[in-house]
């Protein structure tokens, strides 16, 4: 099978690190040649409308609907039958949705809501497992101009109360298992009006609560679809930075440009294509690269509802005959422990593209990937405030084992210094990007000075993240420049974790920090210190764990707990984290002037 790539029609691929090179003469699936002749010109395009005109579909007064771009625009274009969703459930039966499927349920739940009081710019909140029926309101939101606001299923009460109610929720869209996590706390939203519960049944719901079925199968067919300008918002995603709860990012219509473009170019989707998205709807791979950027380029997409089970995810491949696969390092991690013997017992041969972000990706895994798959693993670097790819080994570039490969066209990264300096290639400094791509974040909810703070130094966009670029252009992480954690791919604020931490009434102090782990690039280890009177003991240790893990999201909770007399602090009374880190790996300590003794 040659298929042709999307972006420059490549021929043969060549994976090189500084020292070695490995040729893959073996290849079979996916001819791909650096040309960057071709790939220069195409820098700038993201603000060139007209170069777009046939990708995105505008209104005449210049105003757009991403719903009409993912959906209805199909109708008319051939895919109306064309299978938009596999949906896969926990028993692994597959229920096949079309596009003009997808057009009738998304516009009876855009009705529905409308009926509930959702209006444009309302926050609706998405706190659903991986579903058809999240697919469904996230594209019924975008018709109305709501706000949609994706949660992970596995978040606790602590981290949906944080969100819920910084952004005014007013109405959250969940299901009968996860409606329990919302019932201490959704007295104290003030601004809730409704809660839709898929799968629930009204005789057995509170007053303000709605069974998703009922509310939606008399509804019409068809919906009015709100003309939005490109900078009216389209979703609102927390996530974590160094200090404080968990912010809200904010982005806007206008994103479709980069999440349709780059699905094009990165994931290199075409008219036959299965592809797998593994990641969750609730983090922003899932939204973009699951939702928006796929059903906007009339692909067919798997939606995979268990969690990880290596068996199960080679058997899914194999029966969908899955060509494009958009993964995690920690995932490919979990799969390759599983060693050579099971990978074997499928017939994989129709993959064509794997993709992987969210973390580092080492090298050893792309050198498996090569073993078992025959084919290149491609590593991407973005963020959820970036709102699409921005560092990426394109299908057309040679891989360098280790690197996220290079900035995409209309994407200007740089090295600085601390006072925005470019740097030389080879120097590590602070990665960051040129402001000003369609997709870059529109605002932070109702924080106006936290969000002028990435932009600060030199007008540039601060990613928080070191790198350092290399003469080819190519950038390689180095790790975040911030106490963030990155675990299993997620983004964990230790703020949050601490303040969740102190809720448990044996605790006083905690500090938070993530260690490197083999398998989930890190974990997260808590120092504590104990309440006068409390003395460490299984028991103590275990009712913290079990508070712990209800309160945050299973990736969140400290796997590691370290109980200590005292934690370092500043003389303002902040818990130096630097210094516990440098302590718990044997790194030099540094500056300690600040410390408080
Ligand atoms: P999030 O906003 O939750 O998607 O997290 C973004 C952060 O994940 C980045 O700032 C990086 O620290 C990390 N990250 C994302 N992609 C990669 C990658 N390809 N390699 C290394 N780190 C990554």
């Amino acid at each position: 099978m040659s298929k042709k790539s999307n972006i420059l029609n490549p021929q043969i691929i060549n994976i090189e690190t500084g020292l070695e090179t490995h040729k893959l003469d073996t290849i079979k699936k996916f001819p791909v040649k650096a040309n960057l002749a071709n790939y220069q010109p195409l820098y700038d395009t993201f603000n060139y409308d007209k170069s777009l005109s046939d990708e995105i579909i505008y209104y005449a007064d210049g105003s757009l609907n991403v719903a009409y771009n993912a959906i209805d625009r199909h109708l008319v274009n051939g895919r109306k039958n064309k299978v938009a969703i596999y949906a896969i459930d926990n028993s692994l039966a597959v229920k096949k949705y079309t596009y003009n499927d997808l057009f009738i349920l998304s516009n009876q739940a855009a009705n529905a809501l409308v009926k509930l009081g959702v209006k444009k710019g309302d926050r609706v909140f998405i706190f659903l497992p991986r579903i058809i029926e999240t697919y469904v309101i996230t594209l019924a939101l975008a018709r109305i101009g709501a706000i949609a606001g994706p949660l992970f299923s596995a978040f606790g009460p602590d981290a949906l109360k944080d969100r819920l109610l910084d952004s005014g929720a007013k109405v959250i869209v969940t299901d009968t298992n996860l409606k329990p996590r919302l019932e201490s706390i959704k007295k104290n939203l003030p601004d809730l009006e409704s809660i839709v519960v898929v799968g629930g049944k009204t005789a057995e719901l509170d007053k303000n609560e709605y069974a998703y079925a009922e509310i939606i199968s008399n509804q019409p067919k068809t919906f009015n679809n709100c003309h939005l300008k490109p900078e009216d918002p389209l979703y609102m995603l927390y996530t974590s930075g160094t200090t404080g709860k968990p912010k809200g990012v904010v982005h806007v219509q206008n994103d479709l440009k980069c999440q349709h473009m780059t699905t094009k170019w990165v994931l290199d989707l075409q008219e036959d294509d299965i592809y797998w998205c593994t990641a969750d709807p609730g983090w922003v791979t899932g939204m973009v690269y699951g939702i928006y950027g796929p059903l906007s380029n009339g692909a067919s997409v798997v939606c995979f509802e268990p969690g990880f089970n290596a068996k199960a995810w080679f058997k899914v491949l194999e029966d969908l005959q899955v060509t494009v696969w958009y993964t995690s390092p920690t995932a490919l991690r979990m799969l390759m422990k599983e060693g050579f013997n099971l990978v074997k017992e499928y017939n994989l041969n129709a993959l064509r593209h794997i993709l992987s972000v969210g973390e580092p990706l080492n090298p050893e895994v792309i050198r498996w990937g090569m073993e078992v798959f025959n084919l290149p693993i491609h590593d991407n670097w973005w963020q959820t405030e970036t709102g699409s790819q921005m560092i990426s080994n394109l299908p057309c570039l040679p891989i360098k084992l280790g690197s996220m490969g290079k900035p995409l066209p209309g994407i200007y990264a740089a090295i600085v210094d601390d006072e925005g300096n470019e740097l030389e290639p080879g120097q590590i400094g602070k990665l960051v990007l040129k402001p000003g791509w369609p997709s870059m974040f529109n605002s932070l909810w109702r924080d106006v000075e936290r969000y002028d703070e990435y932009f600060k130094i030199k007008n540039w966009y601060f990613t928080g993240d070191n790198a350092w670029k290399d003469t080819d252009g190519y950038f390689w992480f180095i790790g975040r420049s911030d106490d963030v954690i990155n675990t299993s791919g997620h983004r964990v604020g230790p703020f949050e974790v601490e303040s969740a931490l102190l809720e448990h009434e044996y605790i006083v102090e905690a500090g938070v920090i993530g260690i490197p782990d083999e398998e989930r690039g890190e974990i997260i280890k808590a120092f504590i210190v104990l309440k006068d009177g409390i003395s460490e003991s299984e028991e103590v240790l275990k009712d913290i764990k079990d508070f712990i893990k209800k309160q945050l999201a299973f990736h969140a909770y400290p796997r590691l707990i370290e109980v200590r007399d005292k934690l370092p602090k500043t003389r303002s009374g902040k818990i130096m984290r630097r210094l516990l880190k440098a302590q718990e790996l044997g790194l030099p300590q540094g500056d300690l002037t600040g410390l408080d003794d």
